[in-house]
């Protein structure tokens, strides 16, 4: 029985609209055109939507050109992969030829050719993303589902479509693991038996690839689960050994989930976490492995480094100035990774201060306001602004007047 889904419900009436005339150009130039992959999944499920990932079998590029025209929407060209995106407003619509994949040996990128439907949807990772939605005006929305990609869905499983998906491409693990934290499924039995049993290969893929993997799993809304479930099926220790840590970033990770702070960006804050429990050679090694850009792998040795002069602040007393001074020159997400993971109350109140306090605080006096006191530009200057921001951190000054009070002593030389 062919089962027709509805989206109506679903996405706003323009998109619809869209979808529609694609299919309709497509039927003009002889070609089939569908919505293919995690958006007919999400579809079904009813979660939220913005890209649309349509195939056609026939050029992608042209039909995108004709659709752009006639919706008056924009268009961006990738010649060189011979695919093109419409988009409205928020909504992007990536058009690509139906392909087929082979794998000259485990962990090399695909061979791609033109295909059909039906080799497109079998180089799929899993039958929950591996349906078409028709769009053809005689076929519209009914449902493509080869491999049982609907009785999934239904009972909630993730499920590969053959036995040697993993070891044609290992960071599959990783999205299955995703998925099934994400959507709260199980992996079923047997494809559980081959991620088991393929995990090895994952030493077949690059680090460039795993990193984006973590990064999708930094960029979900339970990254600690992802994380916990990749720990306890031997997934994670293949990033790290020293990852093998009895639930540990798993449980810090769930922390951070809830820590909102202005300007903390939580996935980098994830990516700090690997870093803490580290050595110093181990840090450098994943980072030559997963080979971050540039400022992750600072946040990472900041993390470490950090980590390592904490015992400064392990003191009661400490005057506000000098914990600014010791971290002023770290990350957010480094400082919050220590916050997480250490373990001395003294010194998560320092950091939790300076987070929350110091480093927002800014003297009355500016450098204007200095110069018109007769101090010129310099280091002088630098020298005066970082004294006053340090007086009014440990409040010895409290107001403007107290602060030109204070400089005209350091001009006279009284202090
Ligand atoms: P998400 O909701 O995380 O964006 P998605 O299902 O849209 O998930 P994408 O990574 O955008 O995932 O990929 C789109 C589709 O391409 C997937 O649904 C899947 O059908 C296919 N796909 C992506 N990566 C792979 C892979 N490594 N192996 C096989 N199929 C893949």
């Amino acid at each position: 029985m062919t089962e027709t889904v509805n989206i109506e419900t679903k996405i706003p009436p323009k998109v619809v609209n869209i979808l529609q005339i694609a299919g309709e150009l497509a039927a003009k130039q002889g070609h089939n055109l569908y919505l293919v992959g995690g958006v007919v999944r999400d579809l079904i499920l009813g979660t939220n939507i913005s890209d649309f990932d349509l195939m056609v079998e026939g050029d992608a590029v042209q039909l995108a050109k004709r659709l752009a025209e006639v919706t008056q929407t924009e268009l961006t060209i990738h010649a060189r992969f011979k695919t093109a995106r419409v988009t409205w407003t928020k909504w992007s619509f990536d058009l690509a030829t139906a392909r087929s994949e082979t794998y000259d040996h485990p962990g090399a990128l695909p061979r791609v050719q033109p295909g059909s439907l039906e080799n497109d949807l079998f180089r799929r990772d899993f039958t929950i993303n591996a349906m078409a939605l028709e769009l053809n005006p005689q076929r519209y929305l009914q449902l493509v589902d080869q491999y049982g990609g609907r009785e999934d869905l239904e009972k909630g499983l993730v499920r590969v479509l053959h036995e040697k998906s993993f070891t044609d491409d290992a960071t599959r693990i990783w999205r299955g693991i995703r998925y099934e934290q994400r959507l709260n499924f199980q992996i079923e039995k047997e494809t559980l038996k081959l991620l088991q049993r393929d995990v090895p290969m994952l030493d077949t893929i690059s680090g460039d690839r795993i990193r984006h993997e973590l990064e999708l799993v930094c960029n979900e809304e339970c990254p600690h689960k992802i994380i916990g479930r990749a720990e306890e099926l031997g997934v994670l220790a293949k990033v790290h050994p020293a990852f093998k840590d009895g639930g540990w970033l798993a449980d810090k990770i769930g922390r951070a989930r809830n820590l909102t702070l202005p300007n903390l960006k939580l996935p980098a804050l994830y990516m700090s976490l690997l870093a803490y429990r580290l050595t110093g050679q181990e840090c450098e090694d994943l980072i030559s492995y997963l080979r971050p850009n540039r400022s992750t792998a600072r946040v990472l040795r900041e993390t470490h480094s950090l980590a390592g002069a904490l015992g400064n602040l392990d003191k009661r007393n400490l005057p506000p100035s000098q914990v600014y001074k010791l971290l002023q020159g770290y990350s957010l997400p480094a400082i919050m990774a220590n916050y997480l993971a250490g373990d001395s109350y003294v010194v998560n109140r320092h950091l939790y201060a300076f987070v929350t306090r110091y480093r927002f605080v800014k003297p009355s006096l500016t450098g204007n306001s200095l110069k018109k006191m007769g101090i010129e530009p310099g280091p002088e200057m630098k020298e005066m602004l970082e004294r006053l921001k340090a007086a009014k951190l440990d409040r010895k000054v409290t107001s403007r007047k107290e602060e030109e009070e204070l400089v005209r002593q350091w001009m006279e030389g009284t202090t």
